[in-house]
């Protein structure tokens, strides 16, 4: 082989592109990894990192303005955005520094530069370290681009007023108040951040309620504990327009009867989900299987053309970090021959970490109804008004169980501050078919918020502990 052919060729080093290589290497396959900005991509430098190092802050700042609570005096004297994003930026930097040390020891080749599809197994990457262009082959070839965040028609990102979740990670100073745009994760989540640093927050969304693809139980608890923290939620709220005004921004959306309303506010966040980064890169051309610019791809990840695979984001699914390393490892080891497992979707745990949490892996109630009929399916709900540490913590909120009736647990759902360090075992128990029988005599220690989900299969197998009739 010479310098410029592989055995992997992978375009973006994002989740899904480096997981992708860092296996690839691991089982003795040479790899060349393409990248134009930052190894690590989106969820390391402008996604699930930074955003959840705000969110710790946010909840430091919950905690502080709240401490008389728990009788320890203290007094929020204001939230220093200068010192917010030195400690997001060091958390970044630091595994940054982590994850090219680690890519470089197992002899991976980063090719810095922009990359497009120039062959059925072929990168042509014009550098961003030398004047030229350098076509590479790999004897196959990974797709990996990811995405970007989304606008509407009309809407017009100015990233000074109207922000995407990327200027809004950069914002030097709170917004006194701000108007998100989309109810979906990352809508709820700066709503949760702005709101706990004290801005006045308001989220439109067109659905009916937030988190849309959650069980409309977690949707309605969420909705409910943002009204108590006073972020004013408006679904079935339509987006009009919106105009740049001499102190901020007036944004018009459909109000009842159909009238028109106005939302004034400094700032709006735009957050109406993420579309792949495929345009112009070549996929189309070269005779990849495309629908609306995502990549097709089978549950091993293969696209239409022999040899080539696509990962993450740019393939239509659940766009998560996670997901994308799944994926990046699942398709090394079937290059590499080891015939890996193919990656339940229903199975990979989704978490929305604002103030409260929302986690889940499953089917939600309705999902499951549609799969096996109303009289097949059977739901427990645990309040965590019964569950120790939760009440030590002061969260409110529930483990909601769905499952085939006589059969496995099929969905777990829940809410609550924290719950999404519980989505580990929830996944175990969905993903390894486990029936309530099953969970009920595992002991969980005590006191944990865990403890809650072994009382609620407890509760599904006909024997509640501390559950009140
Ligand atoms: P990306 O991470 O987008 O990586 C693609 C890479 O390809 C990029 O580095 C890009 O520079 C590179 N690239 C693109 N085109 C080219 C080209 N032509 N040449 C060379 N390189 C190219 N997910 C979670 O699981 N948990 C979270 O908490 C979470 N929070 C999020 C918060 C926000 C605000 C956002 C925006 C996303 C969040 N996500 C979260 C989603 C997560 O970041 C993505 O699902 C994940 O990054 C997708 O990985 P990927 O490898 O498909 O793409």
């Amino acid at each position: 082989m010479t310098d410029g052919e592989f055995d992997v060729l992978i375009l973006g080093a994002g989740s899904g592109g480096y997981a992708c290589a860092l296996r690839a290497a691991q089982l003795g396959l040479s790899v060349g990894l393409v990248e134009k900005g930052k190894l690590g991509g989106t969820c390391l430098h402008v996604g699930c990192i930074p955003t959840k190092a705000l969110l710790h802050a946010a909840e430091v700042a919950d905690q502080t303005r709240e401490s008389e609570k728990f009788g320890v005096a203290a007094t929020l004297e204001g939230i220093e955005m200068t010192g917010v994003n030195e400690y997001k930026d060091k958390v970044v930097a630091r595994l940054f520094k982590g994850l090219t040390g680690l890519i470089k020891g197992r002899g991976i080749t980063v090719i810095e530069g922009e990359g497009r599809m120039t062959g059925p197994h072929q990168v042509t990457v014009r550098s961003s370290v030398e004047p030229g262009e350098t076509t590479y082959t790999g004897q196959t070839l990974v797709l990996a681009s990811g995405s970007y965040s989304r606008s509407l028609p009309g809407l017009d990102v100015d990233g000074e007023r109207i922000l995407t979740s990327e200027h809004a990670l950069r914002l030097d100073r709170v917004p006194r108040s701000v108007v998100v745009l989309g109810g979906g994760v990352i809508g709820c989540e700066f709503a949760s951040v702005w709101a706990s640093f004290g801005a006045e927050v308001t989220i439109i969304e067109a659905l009916p309620r937030l988190l849309p693809v959650e069980d409309e139980a977690s949707s309605k608890a969420l909705e409910r504990a943002f009204r108590k923290r006073k972020i004013q939620v408006r679904t079935s709220t339509p987006f009009q327009s919106v105009k740049v005004t001499d102190d901020g921004v007036a944004v018009f959306v459909e109000g009842a009867d159909d009238g028109q309303s106005v939302i004034e506010a400094e700032m709006l966040l735009v957050a109406v989900g993420r579309g792949p980064t495929t345009d112009g890169l070549g996929y189309a051309e070269q005779g990849v299987a495309m629908d609306r610019g995502f990549v097709l791809a089978d549950e091993r990840c293969r696209t239409n053309l022999e040899g080539v695979y696509a990962v993450g984001d740019i393939v239509p699914g659940l766009q998560l970090a996670h997901r994308g390393f799944q994926q990046g490892i699942l398709v090394a080891e079937e290059i590499a021959g080891l015939d890996p497992t193919p990656i339940d979707e229903a199975g990979i745990p989704r978490i929305t970490y604002s103030h409260p949490e929302v986690a889940s892996v499953g089917l939600d109630e309705a999902a499951a109804r549609t799969a096996y009929g109303d009289e097949a399916v059977e739901t427990v709900t645990y309040d965590l008004g019964a569950n120790g540490k939760s009440q030590i913590l002061m969260t409110q909120g529930f483990v909601k169980l769905v499952r085939q009736k006589d059969g496995p647990v099929v969905g777990v759902h829940m809410v609550g501050d924290r719950v999404g360090e519980l989505i580990g075992e929830a996944q175990l128990i969905y993903n390894w078919e486990a029936y309530a029988e099953d969970v009920a005599p595992l002991v969980h220690a005590h006191p944990t918020q865990n403890e809650a989900l072994g009382e609620a299969h407890m509760a599904l197998a006909g024997k509640p502990l501390h559950a009140h009739s």
